[in-house]
């Protein structure tokens, strides 16, 4: 918590003059200041700022000089805004806000400093000199990757594969992870590290998301036909679909409306679904929460993914209506290597049978591994050991009835 401190200041005093180092802002409580520039000897007046105007904030933003002097015009009294208070908020807004903050920041100090004595060969020389940091053209990027992922939604480049996981009693094929690939004419194969983030941080999450469930269930409706087709009642009946799910699909609109009127069309049960999703939804707090114990009460089974590497982990488990826990690969990997991480894998295992939770271990890559977390009490495995994510036709060969 931040102390908020007032300044009186008399009438006609300077509160700070052109061309000093700015260290902090000031909110007007009361009274009037003049903003006023000096060329050539001459005051040119720039505004006249009353009660609740902000002043002073250009240069903690961009770190350069004072662009005018403020003259109290009556007795005045000043709210101090501290460099930090102020930058700790713009440092949360998204990067573009950000870059389009200093760019308007150029353009007005330009503007002002100028006062149209300006040549046009004095504003390319400016541009020309003008270092667009890294931060810039990373915020641009950023847009236009997002555009061109956007593109490649609309032109069907992305699929679904679906990763085995196994029993790992019998290591016979238990569901699957329905993993979203783009397959790129320009870039090729791109990976989700590349992609995901931007699409779950931008809107284009909901109509992605709304896609990716829809294939996951019409896929997930021929797996049932098939494996009841050869017979196979019993397996079809505990097959279970995971599919991932951000926090910001989550908790957009009505979440569950939407998932149902999909579930609905392509005709399959509830039992045979599961939504994975990591602890950073309860980040949006009881909004999350109540859409989980809506899903839960409907009887979607509910996964936490990446296990072990959230925050709070152990008070999320006591809040939300889990029926699985994924026990993240950066311990699975190391369980027989390290014994801390046998230690943290036991302990989760543990914790979920009292809660009466699955577990299932993620990224096994040998037999070993997969003896261990199996003695350990891991229900369930999935890993390159098993399989890696597949292609659908290459998923149904893999079920192999
Ligand atoms: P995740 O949900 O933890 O998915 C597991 C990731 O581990 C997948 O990476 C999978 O290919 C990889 N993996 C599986 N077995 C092994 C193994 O034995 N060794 C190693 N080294 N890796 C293994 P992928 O497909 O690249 O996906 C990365 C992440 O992107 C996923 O992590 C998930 O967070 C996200 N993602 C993928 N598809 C979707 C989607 O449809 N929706 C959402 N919201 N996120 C997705
Ligand atoms: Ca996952
Ligand atoms: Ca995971």
């Amino acid at each position: 918590m931040t102390h908020t401190q007032t300044v009186d200041i008399l009438r006609d005093q300077i509160i700070f003059n052109e061309g000093d180092q700015g260290d902090c802002a000031y909110i007007i409580e009361k009274g009037r200041v003049l903003v006023y520039m000096t060329k050539d000897g001459e005051d040119i007046p720039i505004s006249v700022l009353g009660e609740g105007e902000i002043f002073g904030e250009m240069s903690l933003i961009d770190n350069q000089v004072r662009s005018g002097t403020v003259k109290a015009l009556e007795d005045v009294r000043l709210t101090i805004v501290t460099r930090e208070q102020l930058l700790e908020r713009i440092s949360k807004a998204d990067t573009v806000v950000q870059l389009l903050m200093r760019v308007l920041l150029k353009r007005l100090r330009r503007n002002n400093f100028t006062l149209g004595t300006l040549k046009l060969s004095d504003l390319i020389i400016e541009n020309k000199s003008t270092k667009e940091d890294d931060q810039d053209s990373a915020a641009l990027q950023h847009i236009k990757l997002e555009n061109e992922i956007f593109l490649a939604f609309q032109n069907k480049e992305f699929s679904l594969h679906y990763q085995p996981i196994v029993n790992l009693q019998d290591q016979k094929i238990q569901g699957c992870e329905a993993l979203l690939r783009w397959n790129s004419p320009s870039l090729g194969y791109v990976s989700p590290n590349i992609f995901i983030d931007i699409i779950e941080n931008s809107s284009m999450v909901i109509p992605i998301g709304h896609w990716i469930i829809s294939q996951a269930l019409k896929d997930l409706k021929s797996i049932l036909e098939h494996l009841k087709a050869g017979g196979h009642e019993a397996a079809s009946e505990k097959f279970m679909m995971s599919i991932n799910i951000s926090g910001r699909q989550f908790t957009h609109d009505d979440f569950l409306g939407n998932l149902e009127d999909i579930r609905e069309k392509h005709d399959v049960p509830i039992k045979n679904i599961k939504l994975e999703m990591t602890e950073r939804i309860m980040l949006d707090g009881s909004v999350a929460l109540d859409c989980l114990n809506r899903c839960h009460r409907e009887g979607y089974a509910i996964s936490i993914d990446d296990f072990g590497t959230g925050f709070s982990s152990l008070q999320y488990l006591t809040q939300m209506p889990i029926s699985y826990l994924k026990v993240d690969r950066s311990f699975v990997s190391k369980v027989r290597q390290d014994n801390k991480s046998k230690a943290v894998v036991s302990s989760i295992i543990y914790l979920a049978k009292a809660m009466n939770i699955e577990v299932i271990a993620e990224g096994i890559e040998n037999a070993e591994d997969a003896h261990v977390l199996f003695g350990l009490g891991a229900h369930y495995g999935q890993g390159y050991f098993f399989a890696k994510p597949l292609a659908f036709d290459e998923f149904m060969k893999a079920l192999k009835v």
